[in-house]
Parts: C-alpha cells; sequence; structure tokens
C-alpha cells in the first residue's frame, strides 16, 4: 500500500472507530458461549494421574514398607531437599530410619518418583496443604508414610493409569 492509500486508511479507521467495533464484535462473540472460569475451591479443575502433589511413602498390601533405602531418590534429586538415613533389619534387609523431604526446596519435578525401583516415594494429587510454624515444612517419614496410606487407592490407580507411559 502507498504511503497516501496508508493515510487515508489509517485517517478513516479513527473517523469510523473501526478497530473499536471489531474489538466490540470480538467480545460479542464470545459472551454467550460456555464459561471456562472456575469459582474454586467449589470447583476444581481435573486432574491428571501424573499430578505432582504432596509426596508419598507407599507400603506393600501386608503392611511392609516398600522403600528399600537404596538412596537413588536422595542421589537425583536437583534440590538436595531428601535426607535419608538407613540401617540393616536383624533379617538382613534395609530399611530407613530417617526420611525427610524439605518442602521449601523441593520444586515437584517427580524425579524421586521416577527413579525409585520399587515405588516407593510417590507424588500425591494433593495440592492443598500449608505450614503453620517454622519447621513444618520437613516432611518426616512417618507423615509420609500417613500420607501414603490414606492415599493409597488414588495413588495406586493413578500408577496403574500411568504404567503404559512409563
Ligand atoms: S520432586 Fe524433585 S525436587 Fe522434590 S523431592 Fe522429588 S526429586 Fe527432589
Ligand atoms: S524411596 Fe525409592 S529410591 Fe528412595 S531410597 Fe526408598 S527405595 Fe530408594
Amino acid at each position: 500500500m502507498n504511503p497516501v492509500a496508508k493515510t487515508i486508511k489509517q485517517y478513516l479507521d479513527a473517523f469510523l472507530l473501526t478497530e473499536l467495533v471489531r474489538g466490540l464484535l470480538l467480545t460479542g462473540r464470545h459472551l454467550f458461549e460456555r464459561k471456562i472460569t472456575v469459582q474454586y475451591p467449589d470447583e476444581k479443575t481435573p486432574q491428571s494421574p501424573r499430578f505432582k502433589g504432596l509426596h508419598a511413602l507407599r507400603r506393600y498390601p501386608n503392611g511392609e514398607e516398600r522403600c528399600i533405602a537404596c538412596k537413588l531418590c536422595e542421589a537425583v534429586c536437583p534440590a538436595c531437599c531428601i535426607t535419608i538415613e538407613s540401617e540393616q533389619r536383624p533379617d538382613g534387609t534395609r530399611r530407613t530410619t530417617r526420611y525427610d523431604i524439605d518442602l521449601f526446596k523441593c520444586i515437584y519435578c517427580g524425579f524421586c518418583e521416577e527413579a525409585c525401583p520399587v515405588d516407593a516415594i510417590v507424588l500425591t494429587r494433593i495440592f492443598e496443604f500449608h505450614y503453620e510454624k517454622r519447621g513444618d515444612e520437613v516432611i518426616a517419614k512417618e507423615q509420609l508414610l500417613t500420607i501414603g496410606d490414606r492415599n493409597e487407592k488414588q495413588i495406586a490407580a493413578d500408577r496403574a493409569a500411568d504404567a503404559p507411559y512409563r
């Protein structure tokens, strides 16, 4: 478009408010469409089986801890937020005596979950949690096992749904 025609078009656009009309038409087109705003917390968006929320430690159906204290999760964690101490039991198996995760440091990448050879440490769908005092952000083994026990059904279902893609 030559400069004169361009200037005339700009004047006409400004005089006829074409951009404003175009904007209003766009707004009008969306006025009667289905609303996508979610009224949280009354409504929640769907979650993927791969959702990475609060951590949990799992047990086998007989109640035995899955974790064998191999420390792969501790080694792979890019945020260095897992601390494990372990000991050998009289039967020769190894189990953790301490399993802490500093949730302030955690970046919820899920590497610990991927590295675990026995599906012991997992990230659950829980995303609504808070801390009330200093130190609460370090979550200990007993808490992790309790979260696992309470949510085992959902965790097992999510792991099964995700299995073909792993
Ligand atoms: S989710 Fe990532 S950052 Fe958090 S504990 Fe696991 S490996 Fe570390
Ligand atoms: S949670 Fe898994 S990766 Fe971490 S120490 Fe236990 S068995 Fe090893």
